[in-house]
């Protein structure tokens, strides 16, 4: 991939959706239209020839390999570690730990950073806004420690005030984990604000950045949190593989996590001694050709720039939230104005599964459900959203689709 520039007038978007194969294919013997990449994403050419060559050119397994091929594998492998930390603005590529995905690596934080320093009665906070993966593991280590979790809301329009998080800091504030965009509402959390008010308290701050870092540049240097972290196949990279940012001197305080070859320094029978950071917390053999196509993924985005993904989508979805304003049968679940990413909607007399049916049948890809994010769905007083999301390759067109598809969900349910 070449000349996609990085000033943003030069960026010819139709080139880099051209980049992506799949988008150019019938669904339903309708032309494509991907609005659900808040989901996954989909891969440019990039992404799938680096995974290709990984396995025709250099596939092995990695570290401790004497052979060449081993070496060319670690080393491809190792060099995405750097990459990872220059696209998240970090500065030391031992603070980069591969895992899964975000899942992982929020279990991660909580099994080893929670279960060692969280006592009885210390208190974690997240918002009520977070999806799933950032709730169920500060559940399961609050149930081992006798820690309690508070979620701060989010209004009816789904913003966020800082002073309803500060009303729930005190000291007994241990951890503070919040979303970096939501997955449901595209609100845009003041990560950087809440990283100071957990710092005030000695309290930790994590972001999970998993729609954050495929929307924004991210600094987590300016953000100054604890940890960051988000999944490649939300970034058009493989799925498998995610990535976690940790402060390197809470690192080296950390316990491992998942115990095996790969992260210790010497094993007796009944003990060990362990690796340093970042191996300490990567047991067993890892993805090996995706984190190579992950590394392929955070070239292409930067390539293009993470300001002009931005620039794009925001004015994709500028004109998105516009036209669905127009239909006075539908209402928009997240009025932030500072949004990023997805747009959830109701529509009158509609279910958000039957809009998705009818939607696909119009080779229009969209998501309804939950979208891991029960309690933000309480707090709103609904079961479920149907849910369209943008990236890089979206266009104006789609959008427009989409609202022409919604004619017909009007004609046979509204
Ligand atoms: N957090 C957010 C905000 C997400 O959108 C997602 C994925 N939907 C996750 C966490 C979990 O990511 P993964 O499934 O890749 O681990």
């Amino acid at each position: 991939m070449s000349g996609l520039g990085h000033n943003s007038d030069e960026i010819d978007f139709k080139k880099i959706r051209s980049e992506f194969p799949i988008l150019n294919k019938k669904v339903n013997n309708k032309d494509l239209v991907y609005l659900d990449s808040a989901a996954s994403a989909q891969k440019p050419k990039a992404v799938i020839d680096a995974l290709n060559d990984a396995y025709l050119e250099t596939y092995s397994n990695v570290h401790r390999g004497l052979h060449w091929l081993s070496e060319q594998s670690t080393f491809k492998y190792e060099e995405v570690r750097k990459k990872a930390a220059n696209f998240l603005g970090a500065s030391n590529s031992n603070e980069i730990i591969y895992g899964s995905g975000a899942t992982h690596l929020i279990n991660l934080i909580a099994n080893s950073w929670g279960r060692k320093f969280l006592k009885p009665d210390d208190e974690i906070i997240i918002t009520i806004a977070d999806h799933h993966a950032n709730i169920v593991p500060w559940q399961l280590v609050s149930q081992q420690t006798g820690s309690k979790i508070h979620a701060v809301p989010v209004d009816k329009d789904g913003n966020f005030d800082i002073k309803d998080m500060e009303r729930l800091i005190n000291k007994k504030t241990k951890i503070i984990s919040v979303p970096h965009v939501s997955n449901v509402l595209g609100t845009v959390f003041p990560v950087k604000e809440i990283a100071r008010l957990a710092h005030e308290v000695n309290a930790i701050c994590i972001v999970d950045g998993c729609q954050g870092a495929i929307h924004l540049p991210v600094d987590v240097k300016d953000i100054n949190c604890d940890f960051y972290t988000f999944s490649s196949h939300k970034l058009y990279g493989p799925s498998g593989v995610g990535v976690l940012w940790g402060r390197l001197s809470i690192l080296q305080e950390m316990p491992p996590f998942l115990g095996g070859g790969d992260m210790i320094d010497n094993v007796e029978i009944d003990n060990s001694t362990y690796a340093d950071p970042p191996h300490r917390f990567e047991a067993g053999t890892p993805p090996i050709a995706e984190v190579i196509g992950f590394g392929a993924a955070i070239d292409f985005v930067q390539q293009i720039g993470m300001k002009n993904i931005r620039d794009h989508e925001q004015k994709i979805l500028k004109h998105f939230t516009k036209k669905l304003k127009e239909i006075k049968e539908l209402s928009i679940i997240g009025n932030s104005s500072n949004k990023s990413g997805v747009i959830s909607f109701l529509f009158d007399g509609a279910h958000p599964h039957d809009i998705a049916t009818i939607l696909d049948q119009k080779g229009i890809a969209i998501r309804a459900g939950h979208h891991c994010a029960q309690p933000l769905m309480k707090h709103f007083n609904i079961s479920s959203t149907a849910r369209a999301s943008i990236g890089v390759y979206s266009k104006e067109e789609e959008v427009d689709a989409l609202i022409e598809g919604l004619k017909t969900v009007k004609k046979l349910l509204g």
